[in-house]
């Protein structure tokens, strides 16, 4: 089995991590001189748990884990970004990614000066196992895979990405933002038999959370401990802990069947439009579609007040814009923007 202590960063694991007065008592102490606090309430005067071990406990309990198999950060980006902080030596080490594919990736590495090499996805945005493996090299330390992926939409098959897994010798973090809206597998229960995948999920999406920043990176024991060690103390500020802990409390799926509802909807309504040229399968909340003038036609919706996103610059994405399913009521003002479109 994979020692992911030897993928670690020589300094990051001789690191010895900030620790508080609270985190360094064992009793309970009643009076609050050790921090530098404001001693005037106002709900938010103290500092919030580093451990964040309410909100851990209850979101531990929503994905069936054990607490000590869950990071929060301030949103996936920053689990990404701790993830290169670990594993990467700045100017020396690389990681791998799929291309398309999410864009903090790179933009991540590019910061702590950590090349890419990227591997391009088929035209139908399958993955090559082969090509994926053949991209790494010994300073190879991270894998990075997007199931869903966005911009694609499509989720790959759990036994790629277990195969993947399991020969490459690397961490492998899968971004499973979109799994929520996705008919294949979440793959955290092979956290379970493999110490070397990191799996990031957010509350950005199907948990309508966005604003509040909240992300989870689930994977063994001993690489939540190293991304823990790393992050700043209070990353998850008190305001979101307890708002998380509350709207966690509120069931979302209802909403998530009716964005996939509508995601088949528009799936099968935009075919219609004879500028239309391919609406690719989706396994998350938005859709990739290849139309014939990617540029004009996001003009066209931008003048009528609907935004979405331009991926024609992207590898792969010529002349596509990825749509994210709204309401009903809004993809019907999409819907009929684009009717009176090239009439
Ligand atoms: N991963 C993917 C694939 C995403 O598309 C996004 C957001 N667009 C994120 C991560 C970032 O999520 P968060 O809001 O948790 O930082």
């Amino acid at each position: 089995m994979i020692d992911i202590l030897e993928l670690v960063r020589p300094n990051i694991a001789a690191l010895c991590p900030y620790s508080t007065a609270r985190d360094e008592c064992s009793s309970n102490p009643e009076v609050f001189l050790d921090a530098n606090e404001s001693p005037y309430p106002n709900s938010w005067n103290r500092y919030p748990d580093p451990h964040q071990k309410a909100l851990k406990a209850r979101i531990a309990e929503l994905k069936g884990i054990k607490p000590e198999n869950l990071f929060l950060g301030n949103g996936s980006d920053e689990a990404i970004d701790l993830l290169m902080r670990v594993f990467c030596v700045p100017g020396k080490d690389n990681i791998v990614a799929i291309s398309p594919s999410y864009g903090m990736y790179s933009v991540a590495a590019a910061t702590n000066d950590v090349s890419v090499r990227e591997v391009l996805l088929r035209d139908d945005f399958s993955l090559d196992t082969e090509a994926l493996l053949a991209a790494c090299d010994s300073l190879t330390k991270l894998i990075f895979l997007c199931s869903p992926n966005n911009p694609s939409g499509n989720a790959f098959p759990l036994e790629q990405i277990e195969e993947i897994v399991s020969r490459s010798g690397r961490i492998v973090v899968v971004d499973e933002a979109y799994i929520d809206f996705s008919s294949v597998p979440s793959v955290v229960p092979l956290t379970d038999k493999y110490p070397n995948l990191a799996v990031l999920q957010t509350m950005s999406k199907a948990r309508g959370m966005a604003s509040l920043r909240l992300g989870l990176a689930i994977a063994h024991e001993s690489l939540v401990r190293l991304m823990s060690m790393v992050k700043y103390p209070y990353n998850i500020n008190g305001a979101t802990q307890a708002l998380a802990l509350d709207l966690l409390r509120m069931p979302v799926e209802d909403q998530v069947r009716e964005i996939v509802s509508e995601r088949e909807r528009l799936a099968r309504e935009l075919p219609r439009f004879s500028f239309v040229h391919k609406v690719y399968p989706s396994d998350a909340n938005f859709l990739l579609v290849r139309v014939d003038d990617a540029d004009v036609l996001y003009a066209y919706l931008l003048e009528g007040g609907v935004i979405v996103r331009n991926r024609t610059r992207m590898p792969l994405c010529r002349d596509c814009l990825r749509i994210t399913v709204g309401l009903p009521s809004e993809n019907d003002r999409m819907l009929s923007i684009l009717d009176s479109y090239k009439r």
